[in-house]
């Protein structure tokens, strides 16, 4: 479909809905429907189109990691505060001493010099991102900027999530999904000490033996220090509070899949135990750019790790980086050799980031019905895919998930290194893809019926949005009128929370 029909048959759409709700019983207009409409009429007017996305209720975001999220501003001034330095060629953050005249600058230089500030940001970042001889590839600059302020992340945490949490919640953000490694290495340090066993419970036995319980704790009590120190930052508990305290925050285990296969059992094992003791940890996911040689080399390595240990703890979920290669970047043959199927049928995947080279799977089609059928949702990273991947227009594959109906939220990935926000893949959605406000809401709403959250859902069925029968005759209301409706929500922290999204919908809705 090509662009401009889309977008008229969204506005037909919103016009059509219009019609038929003027015309019903009620003869009244439904606040989606309005809003349906309003948004089309504002579709080209900029300042309105931000007004409306920026007040939106977005959901959740359910890929985001940590360290790509923070602002390079941000791993300046932690820099700074730790009497690091910033190398003057890679403007990278470094240890000390700084010895200028080697080109190693007190990072103190950044808040200073202007010219050298702009740098250090541009490198740090996506930002004003232009191809040269000596820095030629987008993809490589991305990538190369997190090893660029590697040093001053894990002593940052409080700060860092108190940043994300906070820029979350002030564009309507309920929910976050972040990726991190809670011990921060400990578990890898551990598989140094172990030797490779093709036997999985052999090799399992002996990084249990090694101390990994040991690792597990360290993570917690990470997890614990960055938490209580973010909601220091953030006032919570105190008279004015910021609006992200009421943020649910919830942690996946990255796995670093382009280390040695020792290393990524003993981070999967690490991961699983730790989501199997504290219920902040929801999820493992595997990290780290697809291409890279072990990711790709072992990548049938990794699956069967994980369907080993997803037997031993069925009930920790699982998000996989799926198909992120696109033409080009591998040989045809890694294209065709169906990341995206073998991660949900061997990897256990329930929801996948990215899956952009879909089309190229063997039996695309069929690949695309079975994720409908069982309900993958796929984190599209839309404002990433264009930015760092160049995919946009016909080349985006967010339309043909969509078209697939296959459930799909829009999520930020690296919202720090790409500049952006999930205010700007809303803005991208419509203004690049013809996306309308019905689109969009049930994207919104899939963001939280397929978020790793304990309890039932609202729905009757996943992406059908017929509320379950407890609730279905309640009035939007912050607490709902029905004592069966209180009760469901009161056992079901999943359907607690998309009530609370209705709500703020009916709200948002009726105040246009
Ligand atoms: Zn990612």
């Amino acid at each position: 479909m090509c662009r401009r029909f889309r977008r008229s048959f969204e506005a037909v759409l919103a016009f059509l809905m219009l019609i038929a709700t003027v015309r019903g019983a009620s003869a009244a207009v439904t606040p989606a429907a309005h809003a349906a409409a309003y948004l089309e009429r504002i579709r080209s007017d900029r300042p309105l189109l931000m007004h409306f996305l920026e007040r939106m209720p977005k959901g959740a975001d359910l890929h985001h990691h940590l360290t790509g999220a923070v602002y390079a501003e941000s791993y300046i001034r932690y820099a700074v505060e730790d009497g690091d330095c910033i190398d003057g060629t890679t403007f990278a953050i470094v240890a000390p001493p700084c010895v200028p005249a080697e080109g190693r600058y007190p990072a103190s230089r950044a808040l200073s010099d202007f010219a050298f500030r702009s740098r250090t940001i541009d490198a740090l970042s996506a930002r004003d991102f232009t191809p040269s001889p000596a820095d030629p590839d987008i993809r490589l600059h991305f990538f190369a900027a997190f090893d660029k302020f590697d040093l001053v992340t894990n002593g940052h945490w409080g700060e860092m999530l108190a940043e994300v949490v906070a820029r979350a919640a002030a564009q309507n953000e309920v929910y976050l999904e972040t990726m991190l490694t809670p011990d921060q290495g400990a578990a890898m340090h551990l598989a140094q000490t172990v030797e490779w066993s093709d036997d999985f419970s052999e090799l399992r036995r002996r990084l249990l033996a090694a101390g990994m319980a040991t690792a597990v704790a360290a993570g917690r009590r990470n997890l614990d220090a960055g938490e209580s120190a973010m909601r220091a930052i953030l006032g919570c508990g105190t008279a004015h509070p910021d609006p992200g305290c009421r943020l649910t925050l919830r942690f996946q285990y990255q796995v670093l899949r382009a280390f040695p296969k020792t290393s990524v059992f003993a981070q999967m094992l690490a991961g699983f135990e730790m989501a199997s003791v504290d219920s902040r940890v929801v999820a493992i996911n595997l990290v780290q750019s697809q291409d890279e040689y072990n990711a790709l080399n072992d990548f049938g390595l990794q699956l069967r790790m994980l369907d080993y240990l997803h037997g031993i703890y069925p009930r920790v979920h699982i998000s996989l980086h799926a198909g992120e290669l696109t033409p080009g970047e591998v040989p045809p043959e890694e294209l065709r050799a169906s990341h995206i199927r073998a991660s949900i049928e061997l990897g256990h995947a329930e929801r996948i980031g990215h899956g952009l080279d879909v089309v190229y799977e063997r039996d695309a089609p069929g690949l695309l019905a079975e994720m409908a059928r069982r309900h993958v949702l796929v984190e599209d990273c839309l404002y990433s895919h264009e930015l760092v991947r160049g995919m946009r227009g016909r080349d985006n594959v967010l339309p043909i998930y969509l078209r697939a109906g296959v459930p799909v939220a829009l999520a930020t990935d690296d919202e720090g290194v790409t500049r952006a926000d999930l205010t700007t893949s809303f803005v991208r959605a419509i203004e690049g893809y013809g996306i309308g406000y019905v689109r969009l809401k049930t994207m919104v709403r899939d963001s939280l019926d397929h978020a790793f959250m304990p309890g039932a859902s609202l729905w009757q069925a996943p992406e059908n949005f017929v509320r379950v029968p407890a609730c279905a005759r309640d009035a939007l209301r912050d607490v709902p009128a029905s004592r069966a409706c209180r009760s469901f929500l009161a056992a079901n922290e999943r359907a607690r929370t998309e009530w609370r999204e209705e709500v703020a919908f009916a709200r948002f809705e009726s105040a246009l």
